[in-house]
């Protein structure tokens, strides 16, 4: 095993829960654990993240792209039907509609024209279901950067449809064929890329995990979501706070950005969803934060599930997004101070949620976002609450899966 930096969590609780300290920590959890010849790369993003996100002709291409190239602000929509059925108020946030079908594109959009700024001339990325990989792909298609996403073996063969759009866009994708040839590996195999191109290299992450400065970065990329939707709720309803937002965690980076301007405001209940596979208790699911233990993976400290002697378990969900044995550890300080409902929901559940929608709204979702759905009859909701539901994605990318629970 390499040498690993271990950061000492901040003594004092922070007040807040947007910002992490300057080593990365939300709470006790946060932080770069990260093998010592990372250290250069990931200490020259954290020393120039924020600089250039800060500077303005950085935020002016990338609100033109958000807007030109990904279709944004992506609408706020009224549920009637759905909001009737439930006796409350549904608003469906649609980033169904953003270009390539989900939110990643937010953070993959930002993340490349940050490493540009960097001078980097390489992406690498790693990808489970392909999703991220495809979103990766297709930022450095539109910059015209060489792509290598590093995917699972037996990934490869299950997604093959994301593997043909990453080529079709131009990517390199290499099999990585150690281990259960799956997510993992594929962070292993990105990792040793990194560390073998360490100039002219920038990895991008597809969720709010990672070493610091990752989860921060990803999540204020990610937070033009809740933006949005205090400006739309403003107009809709004469207030910018809903009584809560409903987001599914796999990583966490569409609950990052739809919470992510509502986490010091306390009177929003922040709700979070996240995969109970075939029951939380199982052994078949991927509720991190009901079955998981302080732990550190992809280089941060957070609820990771694992075994007594600390070997991660392989998660299991219906939806390939949400299928992940960790938590970003921005979610993981939100569980363990209360600030954060933390529900879940099983692939049954979450497939009945998506047909449900399908049929009272016209909208088929991802079954990620299925997810989030199915929770919203745990809430007790009276006619007084407005509710934001992040709608995360489409579910064009789940029809083989649909059909199968349809029986056709
Ligand atoms: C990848 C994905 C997710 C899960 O990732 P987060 O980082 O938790 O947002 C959720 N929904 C969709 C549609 C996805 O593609």
């Amino acid at each position: 095993m390499m040498t690993i930096e271990t950061l000492e969590p901040a003594t004092i609780q922070q007040a807040l829960f947007q910002n992490p300290d300057e080593h990365g920590y939300y709470g006790s959890f946060g932080g770069a654990y990260i093998p010592e010849m990372l250290q250069r790369n990931v200490a020259e993003l954290r020393a120039a993240y924020l600089e250039i996100m800060d500077e303005p002709s950085f935020k002016q291409e990338f609100n033109q792209l958000l807007k030109d190239y990904v279709g944004r602000p992506t609408p706020l929509f009224y549920a009637e039907r759905l909001s009737k059925e439930l006796n409350s108020n549904i608003y469906l946030k649609r980033e169904d509609l953003c270009h390539t079908g989900a939110h990643k594109i937010n953070n993959t959009i930002g993340q490349i024209l940050l490493a540009i700024r960097l001078g980097k001339k390489r992406i690498i990325a790693e990808t489970g279901a392909g999703q991220h990989g495809v979103a990766t792909a297709t930022v450095c298609a539109l910059k015209g950067m060489e792509c290598i996403v590093y995917m699972g073996e037996k990934d490869i063969e299950r997604q093959a449809p994301n593997v043909a759009r990453m080529k079709l866009l131009g990517a390199k994708v290499i099999p990585a064929t150690s281990g259960s040839k799956t997510l993992k590996d594929a962070t292993n195999e990105a990792i040793r890329d990194w560390i073998n191109n360490p100039i002219d290299t920038h990895y991008i992450i597809g969720s709010v995990v990672g070493p610091h400065p990752y989860p921060d970065m990803v999540a204020r990329f990610q937070s033009v979501i809740s933006k949005e939707i205090k400006e739309q709720l403003l107009e809709k309803t004469g207030s910018e706070n809903p009584t809560h937002v409903v987001a599914c965690v796999g990583g966490g980076s569409n609950a990052a950005g739809a919470f992510y301007h509502y986490l010091d405001e306390l009177d929003v209940q922040l709700v979070a969803v996240e995969a109970a596979g075939h029951g939380i208790y199982s052994g078949m699911s991927a509720a991190t934060t009901q079955l998981g233990k302080p732990g550190v993976l992809h280089g941060s400290k957070s609820l990771v599930m694992q075994t007594k002697d600390g070997q991660v378990v392989e998660p299991h969900s219906i939806s390939a997004g949400l299928d992940y044995p960790g938590i970003g550890p921005l979610h993981a300080n939100l569980f363990k101070s209360g600030r954060g409902v933390f529900l879940s929901a099983t692939d049954e559940e979450a497939l009945e949620a998506a047909f449900h929608l399908s049929k009272i709204e016209g909208i088929i979702p991802a079954l990620e976002t299925a997810h989030a759905l199915s929770a919203l009859k745990n809430l007790e909701l009276t006619p007084k609450d407005v509710v934001v539901v992040c709608l995360s994605g489409r579910g064009d990318k789940d029809l083989a899966t649909y059909m199968k629970a349809m029986g056709l």
